[in-house]
């Protein structure tokens, strides 16, 4: 049976942009459909989220041909330090002792999405549909069908997969009636920049409070990246008052390792909760990145982890195609599926684990923390392991 598409992508933020690139070399006929025209994307604040780039990351996007074009917007991290407020455990790892160039980098979103636009814009074998709502969906044994809403005009196209890379709302999730669990953590990140009377010298850290951990992450400009989690009332407190007593409490709570602190961008609130799709599979759909699984900010992981679900899904599609065989066959979803969800077992474990152990405010667990922050100064390996993990720095993948 003849379809209009071989793939239809929902969502061309980070995962599906990634994704529409990552097939874009093949002659896989795609569409992608995207919500938000470029320019309102362009204006969102949203985009100047930080996001911590682990190194298994780097590669990833080097592979999609991305990352040279974007390295110079990126900062370099050359240290990081990890502390607990009001204690002593403190654990300190440097890229010149691991023998690397960088831990990490940190790019806001913003940069690696203009990027993609502008390939996409580029691809002759990619068909847009911007800005374009998917307002239905079906799937059979043949075809996956998608109703789409641009501007008032309503239209139906198909394809033999369609994949749901429409981010933590996915109204593909939604209309595939694809259940969740949630996590509410009763936590908010309040994201902001700052600037630093010293230099930050390529230093990130990430201080564990009762509270909830702060996050600071060198950017240009020499200004560093906020990612501040509070509980839900005090997060509401601090967004309602002013910003003079906003960064006084800030600066409280990081004190003056780098000097004072100066507001340079508005402050934004997200809530926190982990939030996992049950299933990432209905017939000829599946679901990926944050359509699936909404993490905690404090281990930087949902962009890595989202990547990941990009690059498997890529390879085991051109293999499939390549074949000569169907890309949206059940039992082929279902292997890739299951592929993925030891991957993500692991990352939203170890995430879910981290912010229990830093937010509880216990004595014994206090103890049993900077213990073994400190124990992890005097051993490398397990140092260097924590401190990359809980950044979302991990190498492994
Ligand atoms: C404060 C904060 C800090 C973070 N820090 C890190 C970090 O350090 N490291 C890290 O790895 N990750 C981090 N993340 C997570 C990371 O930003 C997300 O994992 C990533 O953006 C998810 O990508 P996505 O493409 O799945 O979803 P999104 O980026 O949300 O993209 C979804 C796209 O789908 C479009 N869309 C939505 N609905 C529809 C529709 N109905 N029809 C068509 N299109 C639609 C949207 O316009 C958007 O373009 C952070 C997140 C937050 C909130």
């Amino acid at each position: 049976m003849q379809v209009d598409y071989d793939v239809i992508i929902i969502g061309a933020g980070l995962a599906g942009g990634c994704l529409a690139l990552a097939l874009a070399a093949t002659d896989l006929r795609i569409a992608v459909v995207e919500a938000n025209a470029r320019e309102q994307r362009y204006a969102s604040p949203a985009g100047d989220r930080a996001l911590a780039l682990a190194g298994g990351t780097i590669t990833l996007l080097d592979n999609l041909g991305i990352w040279e074009a974007i390295k110079p917007q990126a900062t370099p991290i050359a240290h990081i330090h990890v502390s607990d407020q009001g204690h002593f455990g403190k654990t300190r790892l440097s890229a010149e002792r691991e023998g690397v160039p960088a831990l990490g980098y940190v790019i806001t979103a913003r940069s690696i999405e203009d990027h993609i636009a502008n390939l996409l814009a580029q691809s002759p074998n990619i068909t847009q549909f911007c800005p374009a709502r998917i307002i239905g969906i079906s799937s059979s044994t043949q075809e996956a069908s998608v109703s789409l809403k641009q501007a008032d005009q309503a239209s139906v196209i198909n394809a033999r997969l369609v994949v749901g890379a429409d981010g933590g709302q996915s109204s593909v999730r939604k209309l595939l009636e694809i259940g969740q669990n949630i996590t509410d953590y009763g936590q908010t990140a309040l994201v902001t920049t700052v600037k630093t009377t010293k230099a930050h010298a390529n230093t990130a850290y990430e201080r564990f409070t009762a509270a909830g951990p702060l996050a600071l992450l060198p950017t240009t400009n020499g200004q560093s990246s906020v990612v501040w989690t509070r509980s839900t009332e005090q997060a509401a407190a601090l967004m309602a008052g002013s910003e003079a007593d906003f960064m006084a409490q800030l600066q409280s709570c990081f004190g003056y390792r780098l000097g004072e602190l100066t507001l340079t961008a508005p402050r934004r609130a997200f809530p926190l909760s982990l939030i996992r799709a049950k299933h990432m599979q209905v017939g000829r759909v599946i679901i990926i990145g944050n359509a699936v699984h909404q993490l905690h900010p404090v281990a930087g992981q949902g962009f890595n982890l989202g990547l990941r679900d990009v690059i498997v899904l890529a390879e085991q599609l051109i293999q499939q195609h390549t074949a000569g065989l169907d890309i949206g066959e059940n039992g082929f979803l279902h292997a890739y599926v299951q592929k993925r969800l030891k991957d993500h077992n692991r990352v939203i474990g170890f995430t879910d684990g981290l912010i229990k152990l830093f937010s509880n405010q216990s004595n014994i667990l206090a103890i049993a923390r900077n213990t073994g922050l400190t124990f992890l100064d005097h051993l490398p390996g397990a140092k260097s392991y924590l401190a990359r993990r809980a950044m979302g720095l991990s190498v492994d993948y």
